[in-house]
């Protein structure tokens, strides 16, 4: 069999991996939420705080939608012309044309260019976040926020892109299989290791204090059988009012990270409804699942692109004579765009599911679903979540299901629904 049969054979295996994990990890029903009690819910919020959601949402709109539609039209005027390819020509000129150069600095500047020209509407966004008071940064401490990221793509992008197109000059026919199993490698490092060292450098973690809530937290998570390491307190409030909580890292470095701001604003019974959701993806291992399922379609991706290369039309467009040569950087990134652009409502889908499971967990622990719906309440009014948002938005962009649905959930629970 040619390379090329083998890569074949090795996507048809990936995909049917990827959906054996789908199909078997995924909360594929979810717990009810009937529509009656989303619209009941939906009255008993404070008519004041659903039109500063919905305007708040009015102003973010241009922000977002511009932001994407210039990323895609930049990535595609990049990767599907030969504009791509010369920048990174040029860049790699006068350092003797070396790989390693066109590689390196050719490829973090179409990914560098990619970014920057969704600047203006970065910005514009972080002053809609000031005008309605969620931000608590001024424009220094933004900007540094912005350095700090771009220094974390750099230097993930640099090893990324190095290590890819070395093993493209060593295995000119196989790449595509050490590249697959390097990209999968990279999801599951990067999984580990973000938590533990991209994170602090936006936010400084202290544990919990000692007192009832610390206490209460920890006993609930040994009665849900979930092994925590610690609670963290993050500190949010540099930069945000809005509050959260989240669960990073798998097995020795997975921790509960809980912002200062919730525990500023939210009462104990409620920052128990946040942990005890928390613990629920923790039971279920979403770390895990979705390290499995990123570090599948990372694989199937290099492979795809392999096989992409040989059409000999898109090269042709772009102005390369090979999907595997430092010059085609800017076809994959456009190829990545558009992968991303097409794959997000199953992605936001499947977000959704998993965390409608995390609130069913979270009520099933408590057995309080008067403080989930507080809970929701406050997260909603805090952070100018529009509670019921419209269906194109919800159905492409919503990573968890709307406030109505979460509080429509507390309210099935409590009648005994399951
Ligand atoms: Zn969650």
């Amino acid at each position: 069999m040619t390379p090329r049969v083998w890569a074949m054979v090795t996507l048809g295996a990936l995909l049917i991996a990827l959906a054996v994990v789908l199909v078997l990890l995924v909360p594929w029903s979810r717990p009810p939420a009937p529509r009656a009690d989303q619209l009941a819910a939906l009255g008993d919020l404070p008519a004041e705080q659903v039109d500063r959601a919905r305007a708040f949402r009015v102003d973010m709109r241009p922000t977002g939608y511009g932001s994407l539609l210039v990323s895609l039209a930049v990535a595609l005027a990049l990767g599907l012309t030969p504009l791509g390819s010369k920048l990174v020509t040029v860049i790699g000129r006068p350092f003797g044309d070396s790989w390693i150069a066109q590689a390196v600095l050719g490829g973090l500047a179409v990914v560098l260019l990619a970014e920057l020209v969704t600047l203006p509407f970065s910005a514009w966004r972080h002053t809609v976040l000031v005008r309605y008071g969620l931000s608590t940064q001024g424009w220094g401490g933004w900007a540094v926020d912005l350095l700090k990221a771009y220094a974390v793509t750099a230097v993930i992008g640099a090893v990324a892109l190095l290590g890819f197109y070395a093993v493209t000059r060593l295995a000119p026919r196989w790449w595509w299989a050490l590249g697959a199993a390097g990209a999968a490698a990279l999801v599951v490092l990067l999984s580990f290791v973000l938590p533990v060292l991209i994170e602090p450098v936006f936010n400084k973690f202290t544990p919990m204090e000692p007192g009832p809530l610390r206490t209460e937290l920890l006993a609930m998570a040994q009665r849900d059988g979930v092994p925590v390491r610690d609670v963290l307190v993050a500190d949010a409030s540099r930069r945000t009012r809005a509050v959260n909580a989240y669960v990073s890292g798998l097995g020795p470095t997975r921790r509960i990270v809980v912002y200062d701001t919730l525990l500023r604003e939210a009462p104990d019974a409620e920052v128990v409804a946040v942990v005890a959701h928390e613990l629920g993806h923790a039971k279920d291992r979403d770390v895990f699942v979705g390290t499995v399922v990123g570090a599948l379609g990372a694989a199937a991706a290099v492979v795809s692109v392999y096989l992409l290369g040989a059409w000999s039309g898109l090269l042709r467009a772009a102005g390369v004579s090979s999907i595997a040569e430092p010059r085609a950087i800017a076809l994959l990134m456009a190829v990545a765009v558009l992968a991303g652009v097409l794959s997000a409502p199953a992605q936001a889908f499947l977000s959704r599911r998993t965390e409608a499971r995390a609130d069913a967990h979270a009520l099933a622990l408590t057995g309080d679903p008067a403080a989930f719906e507080a809970m929701q309440r406050r997260l909603a009014g805090v952070n100018l979540a529009d509670p019921d948002p419209n269906r194109f938005e919800y159905f492409y962009f919503a990573s968890h299901p709307s406030t109505v649905e979460r509080m429509a959930a507390a309210r099935a629970y409590a009648r005994g629904e399951r």
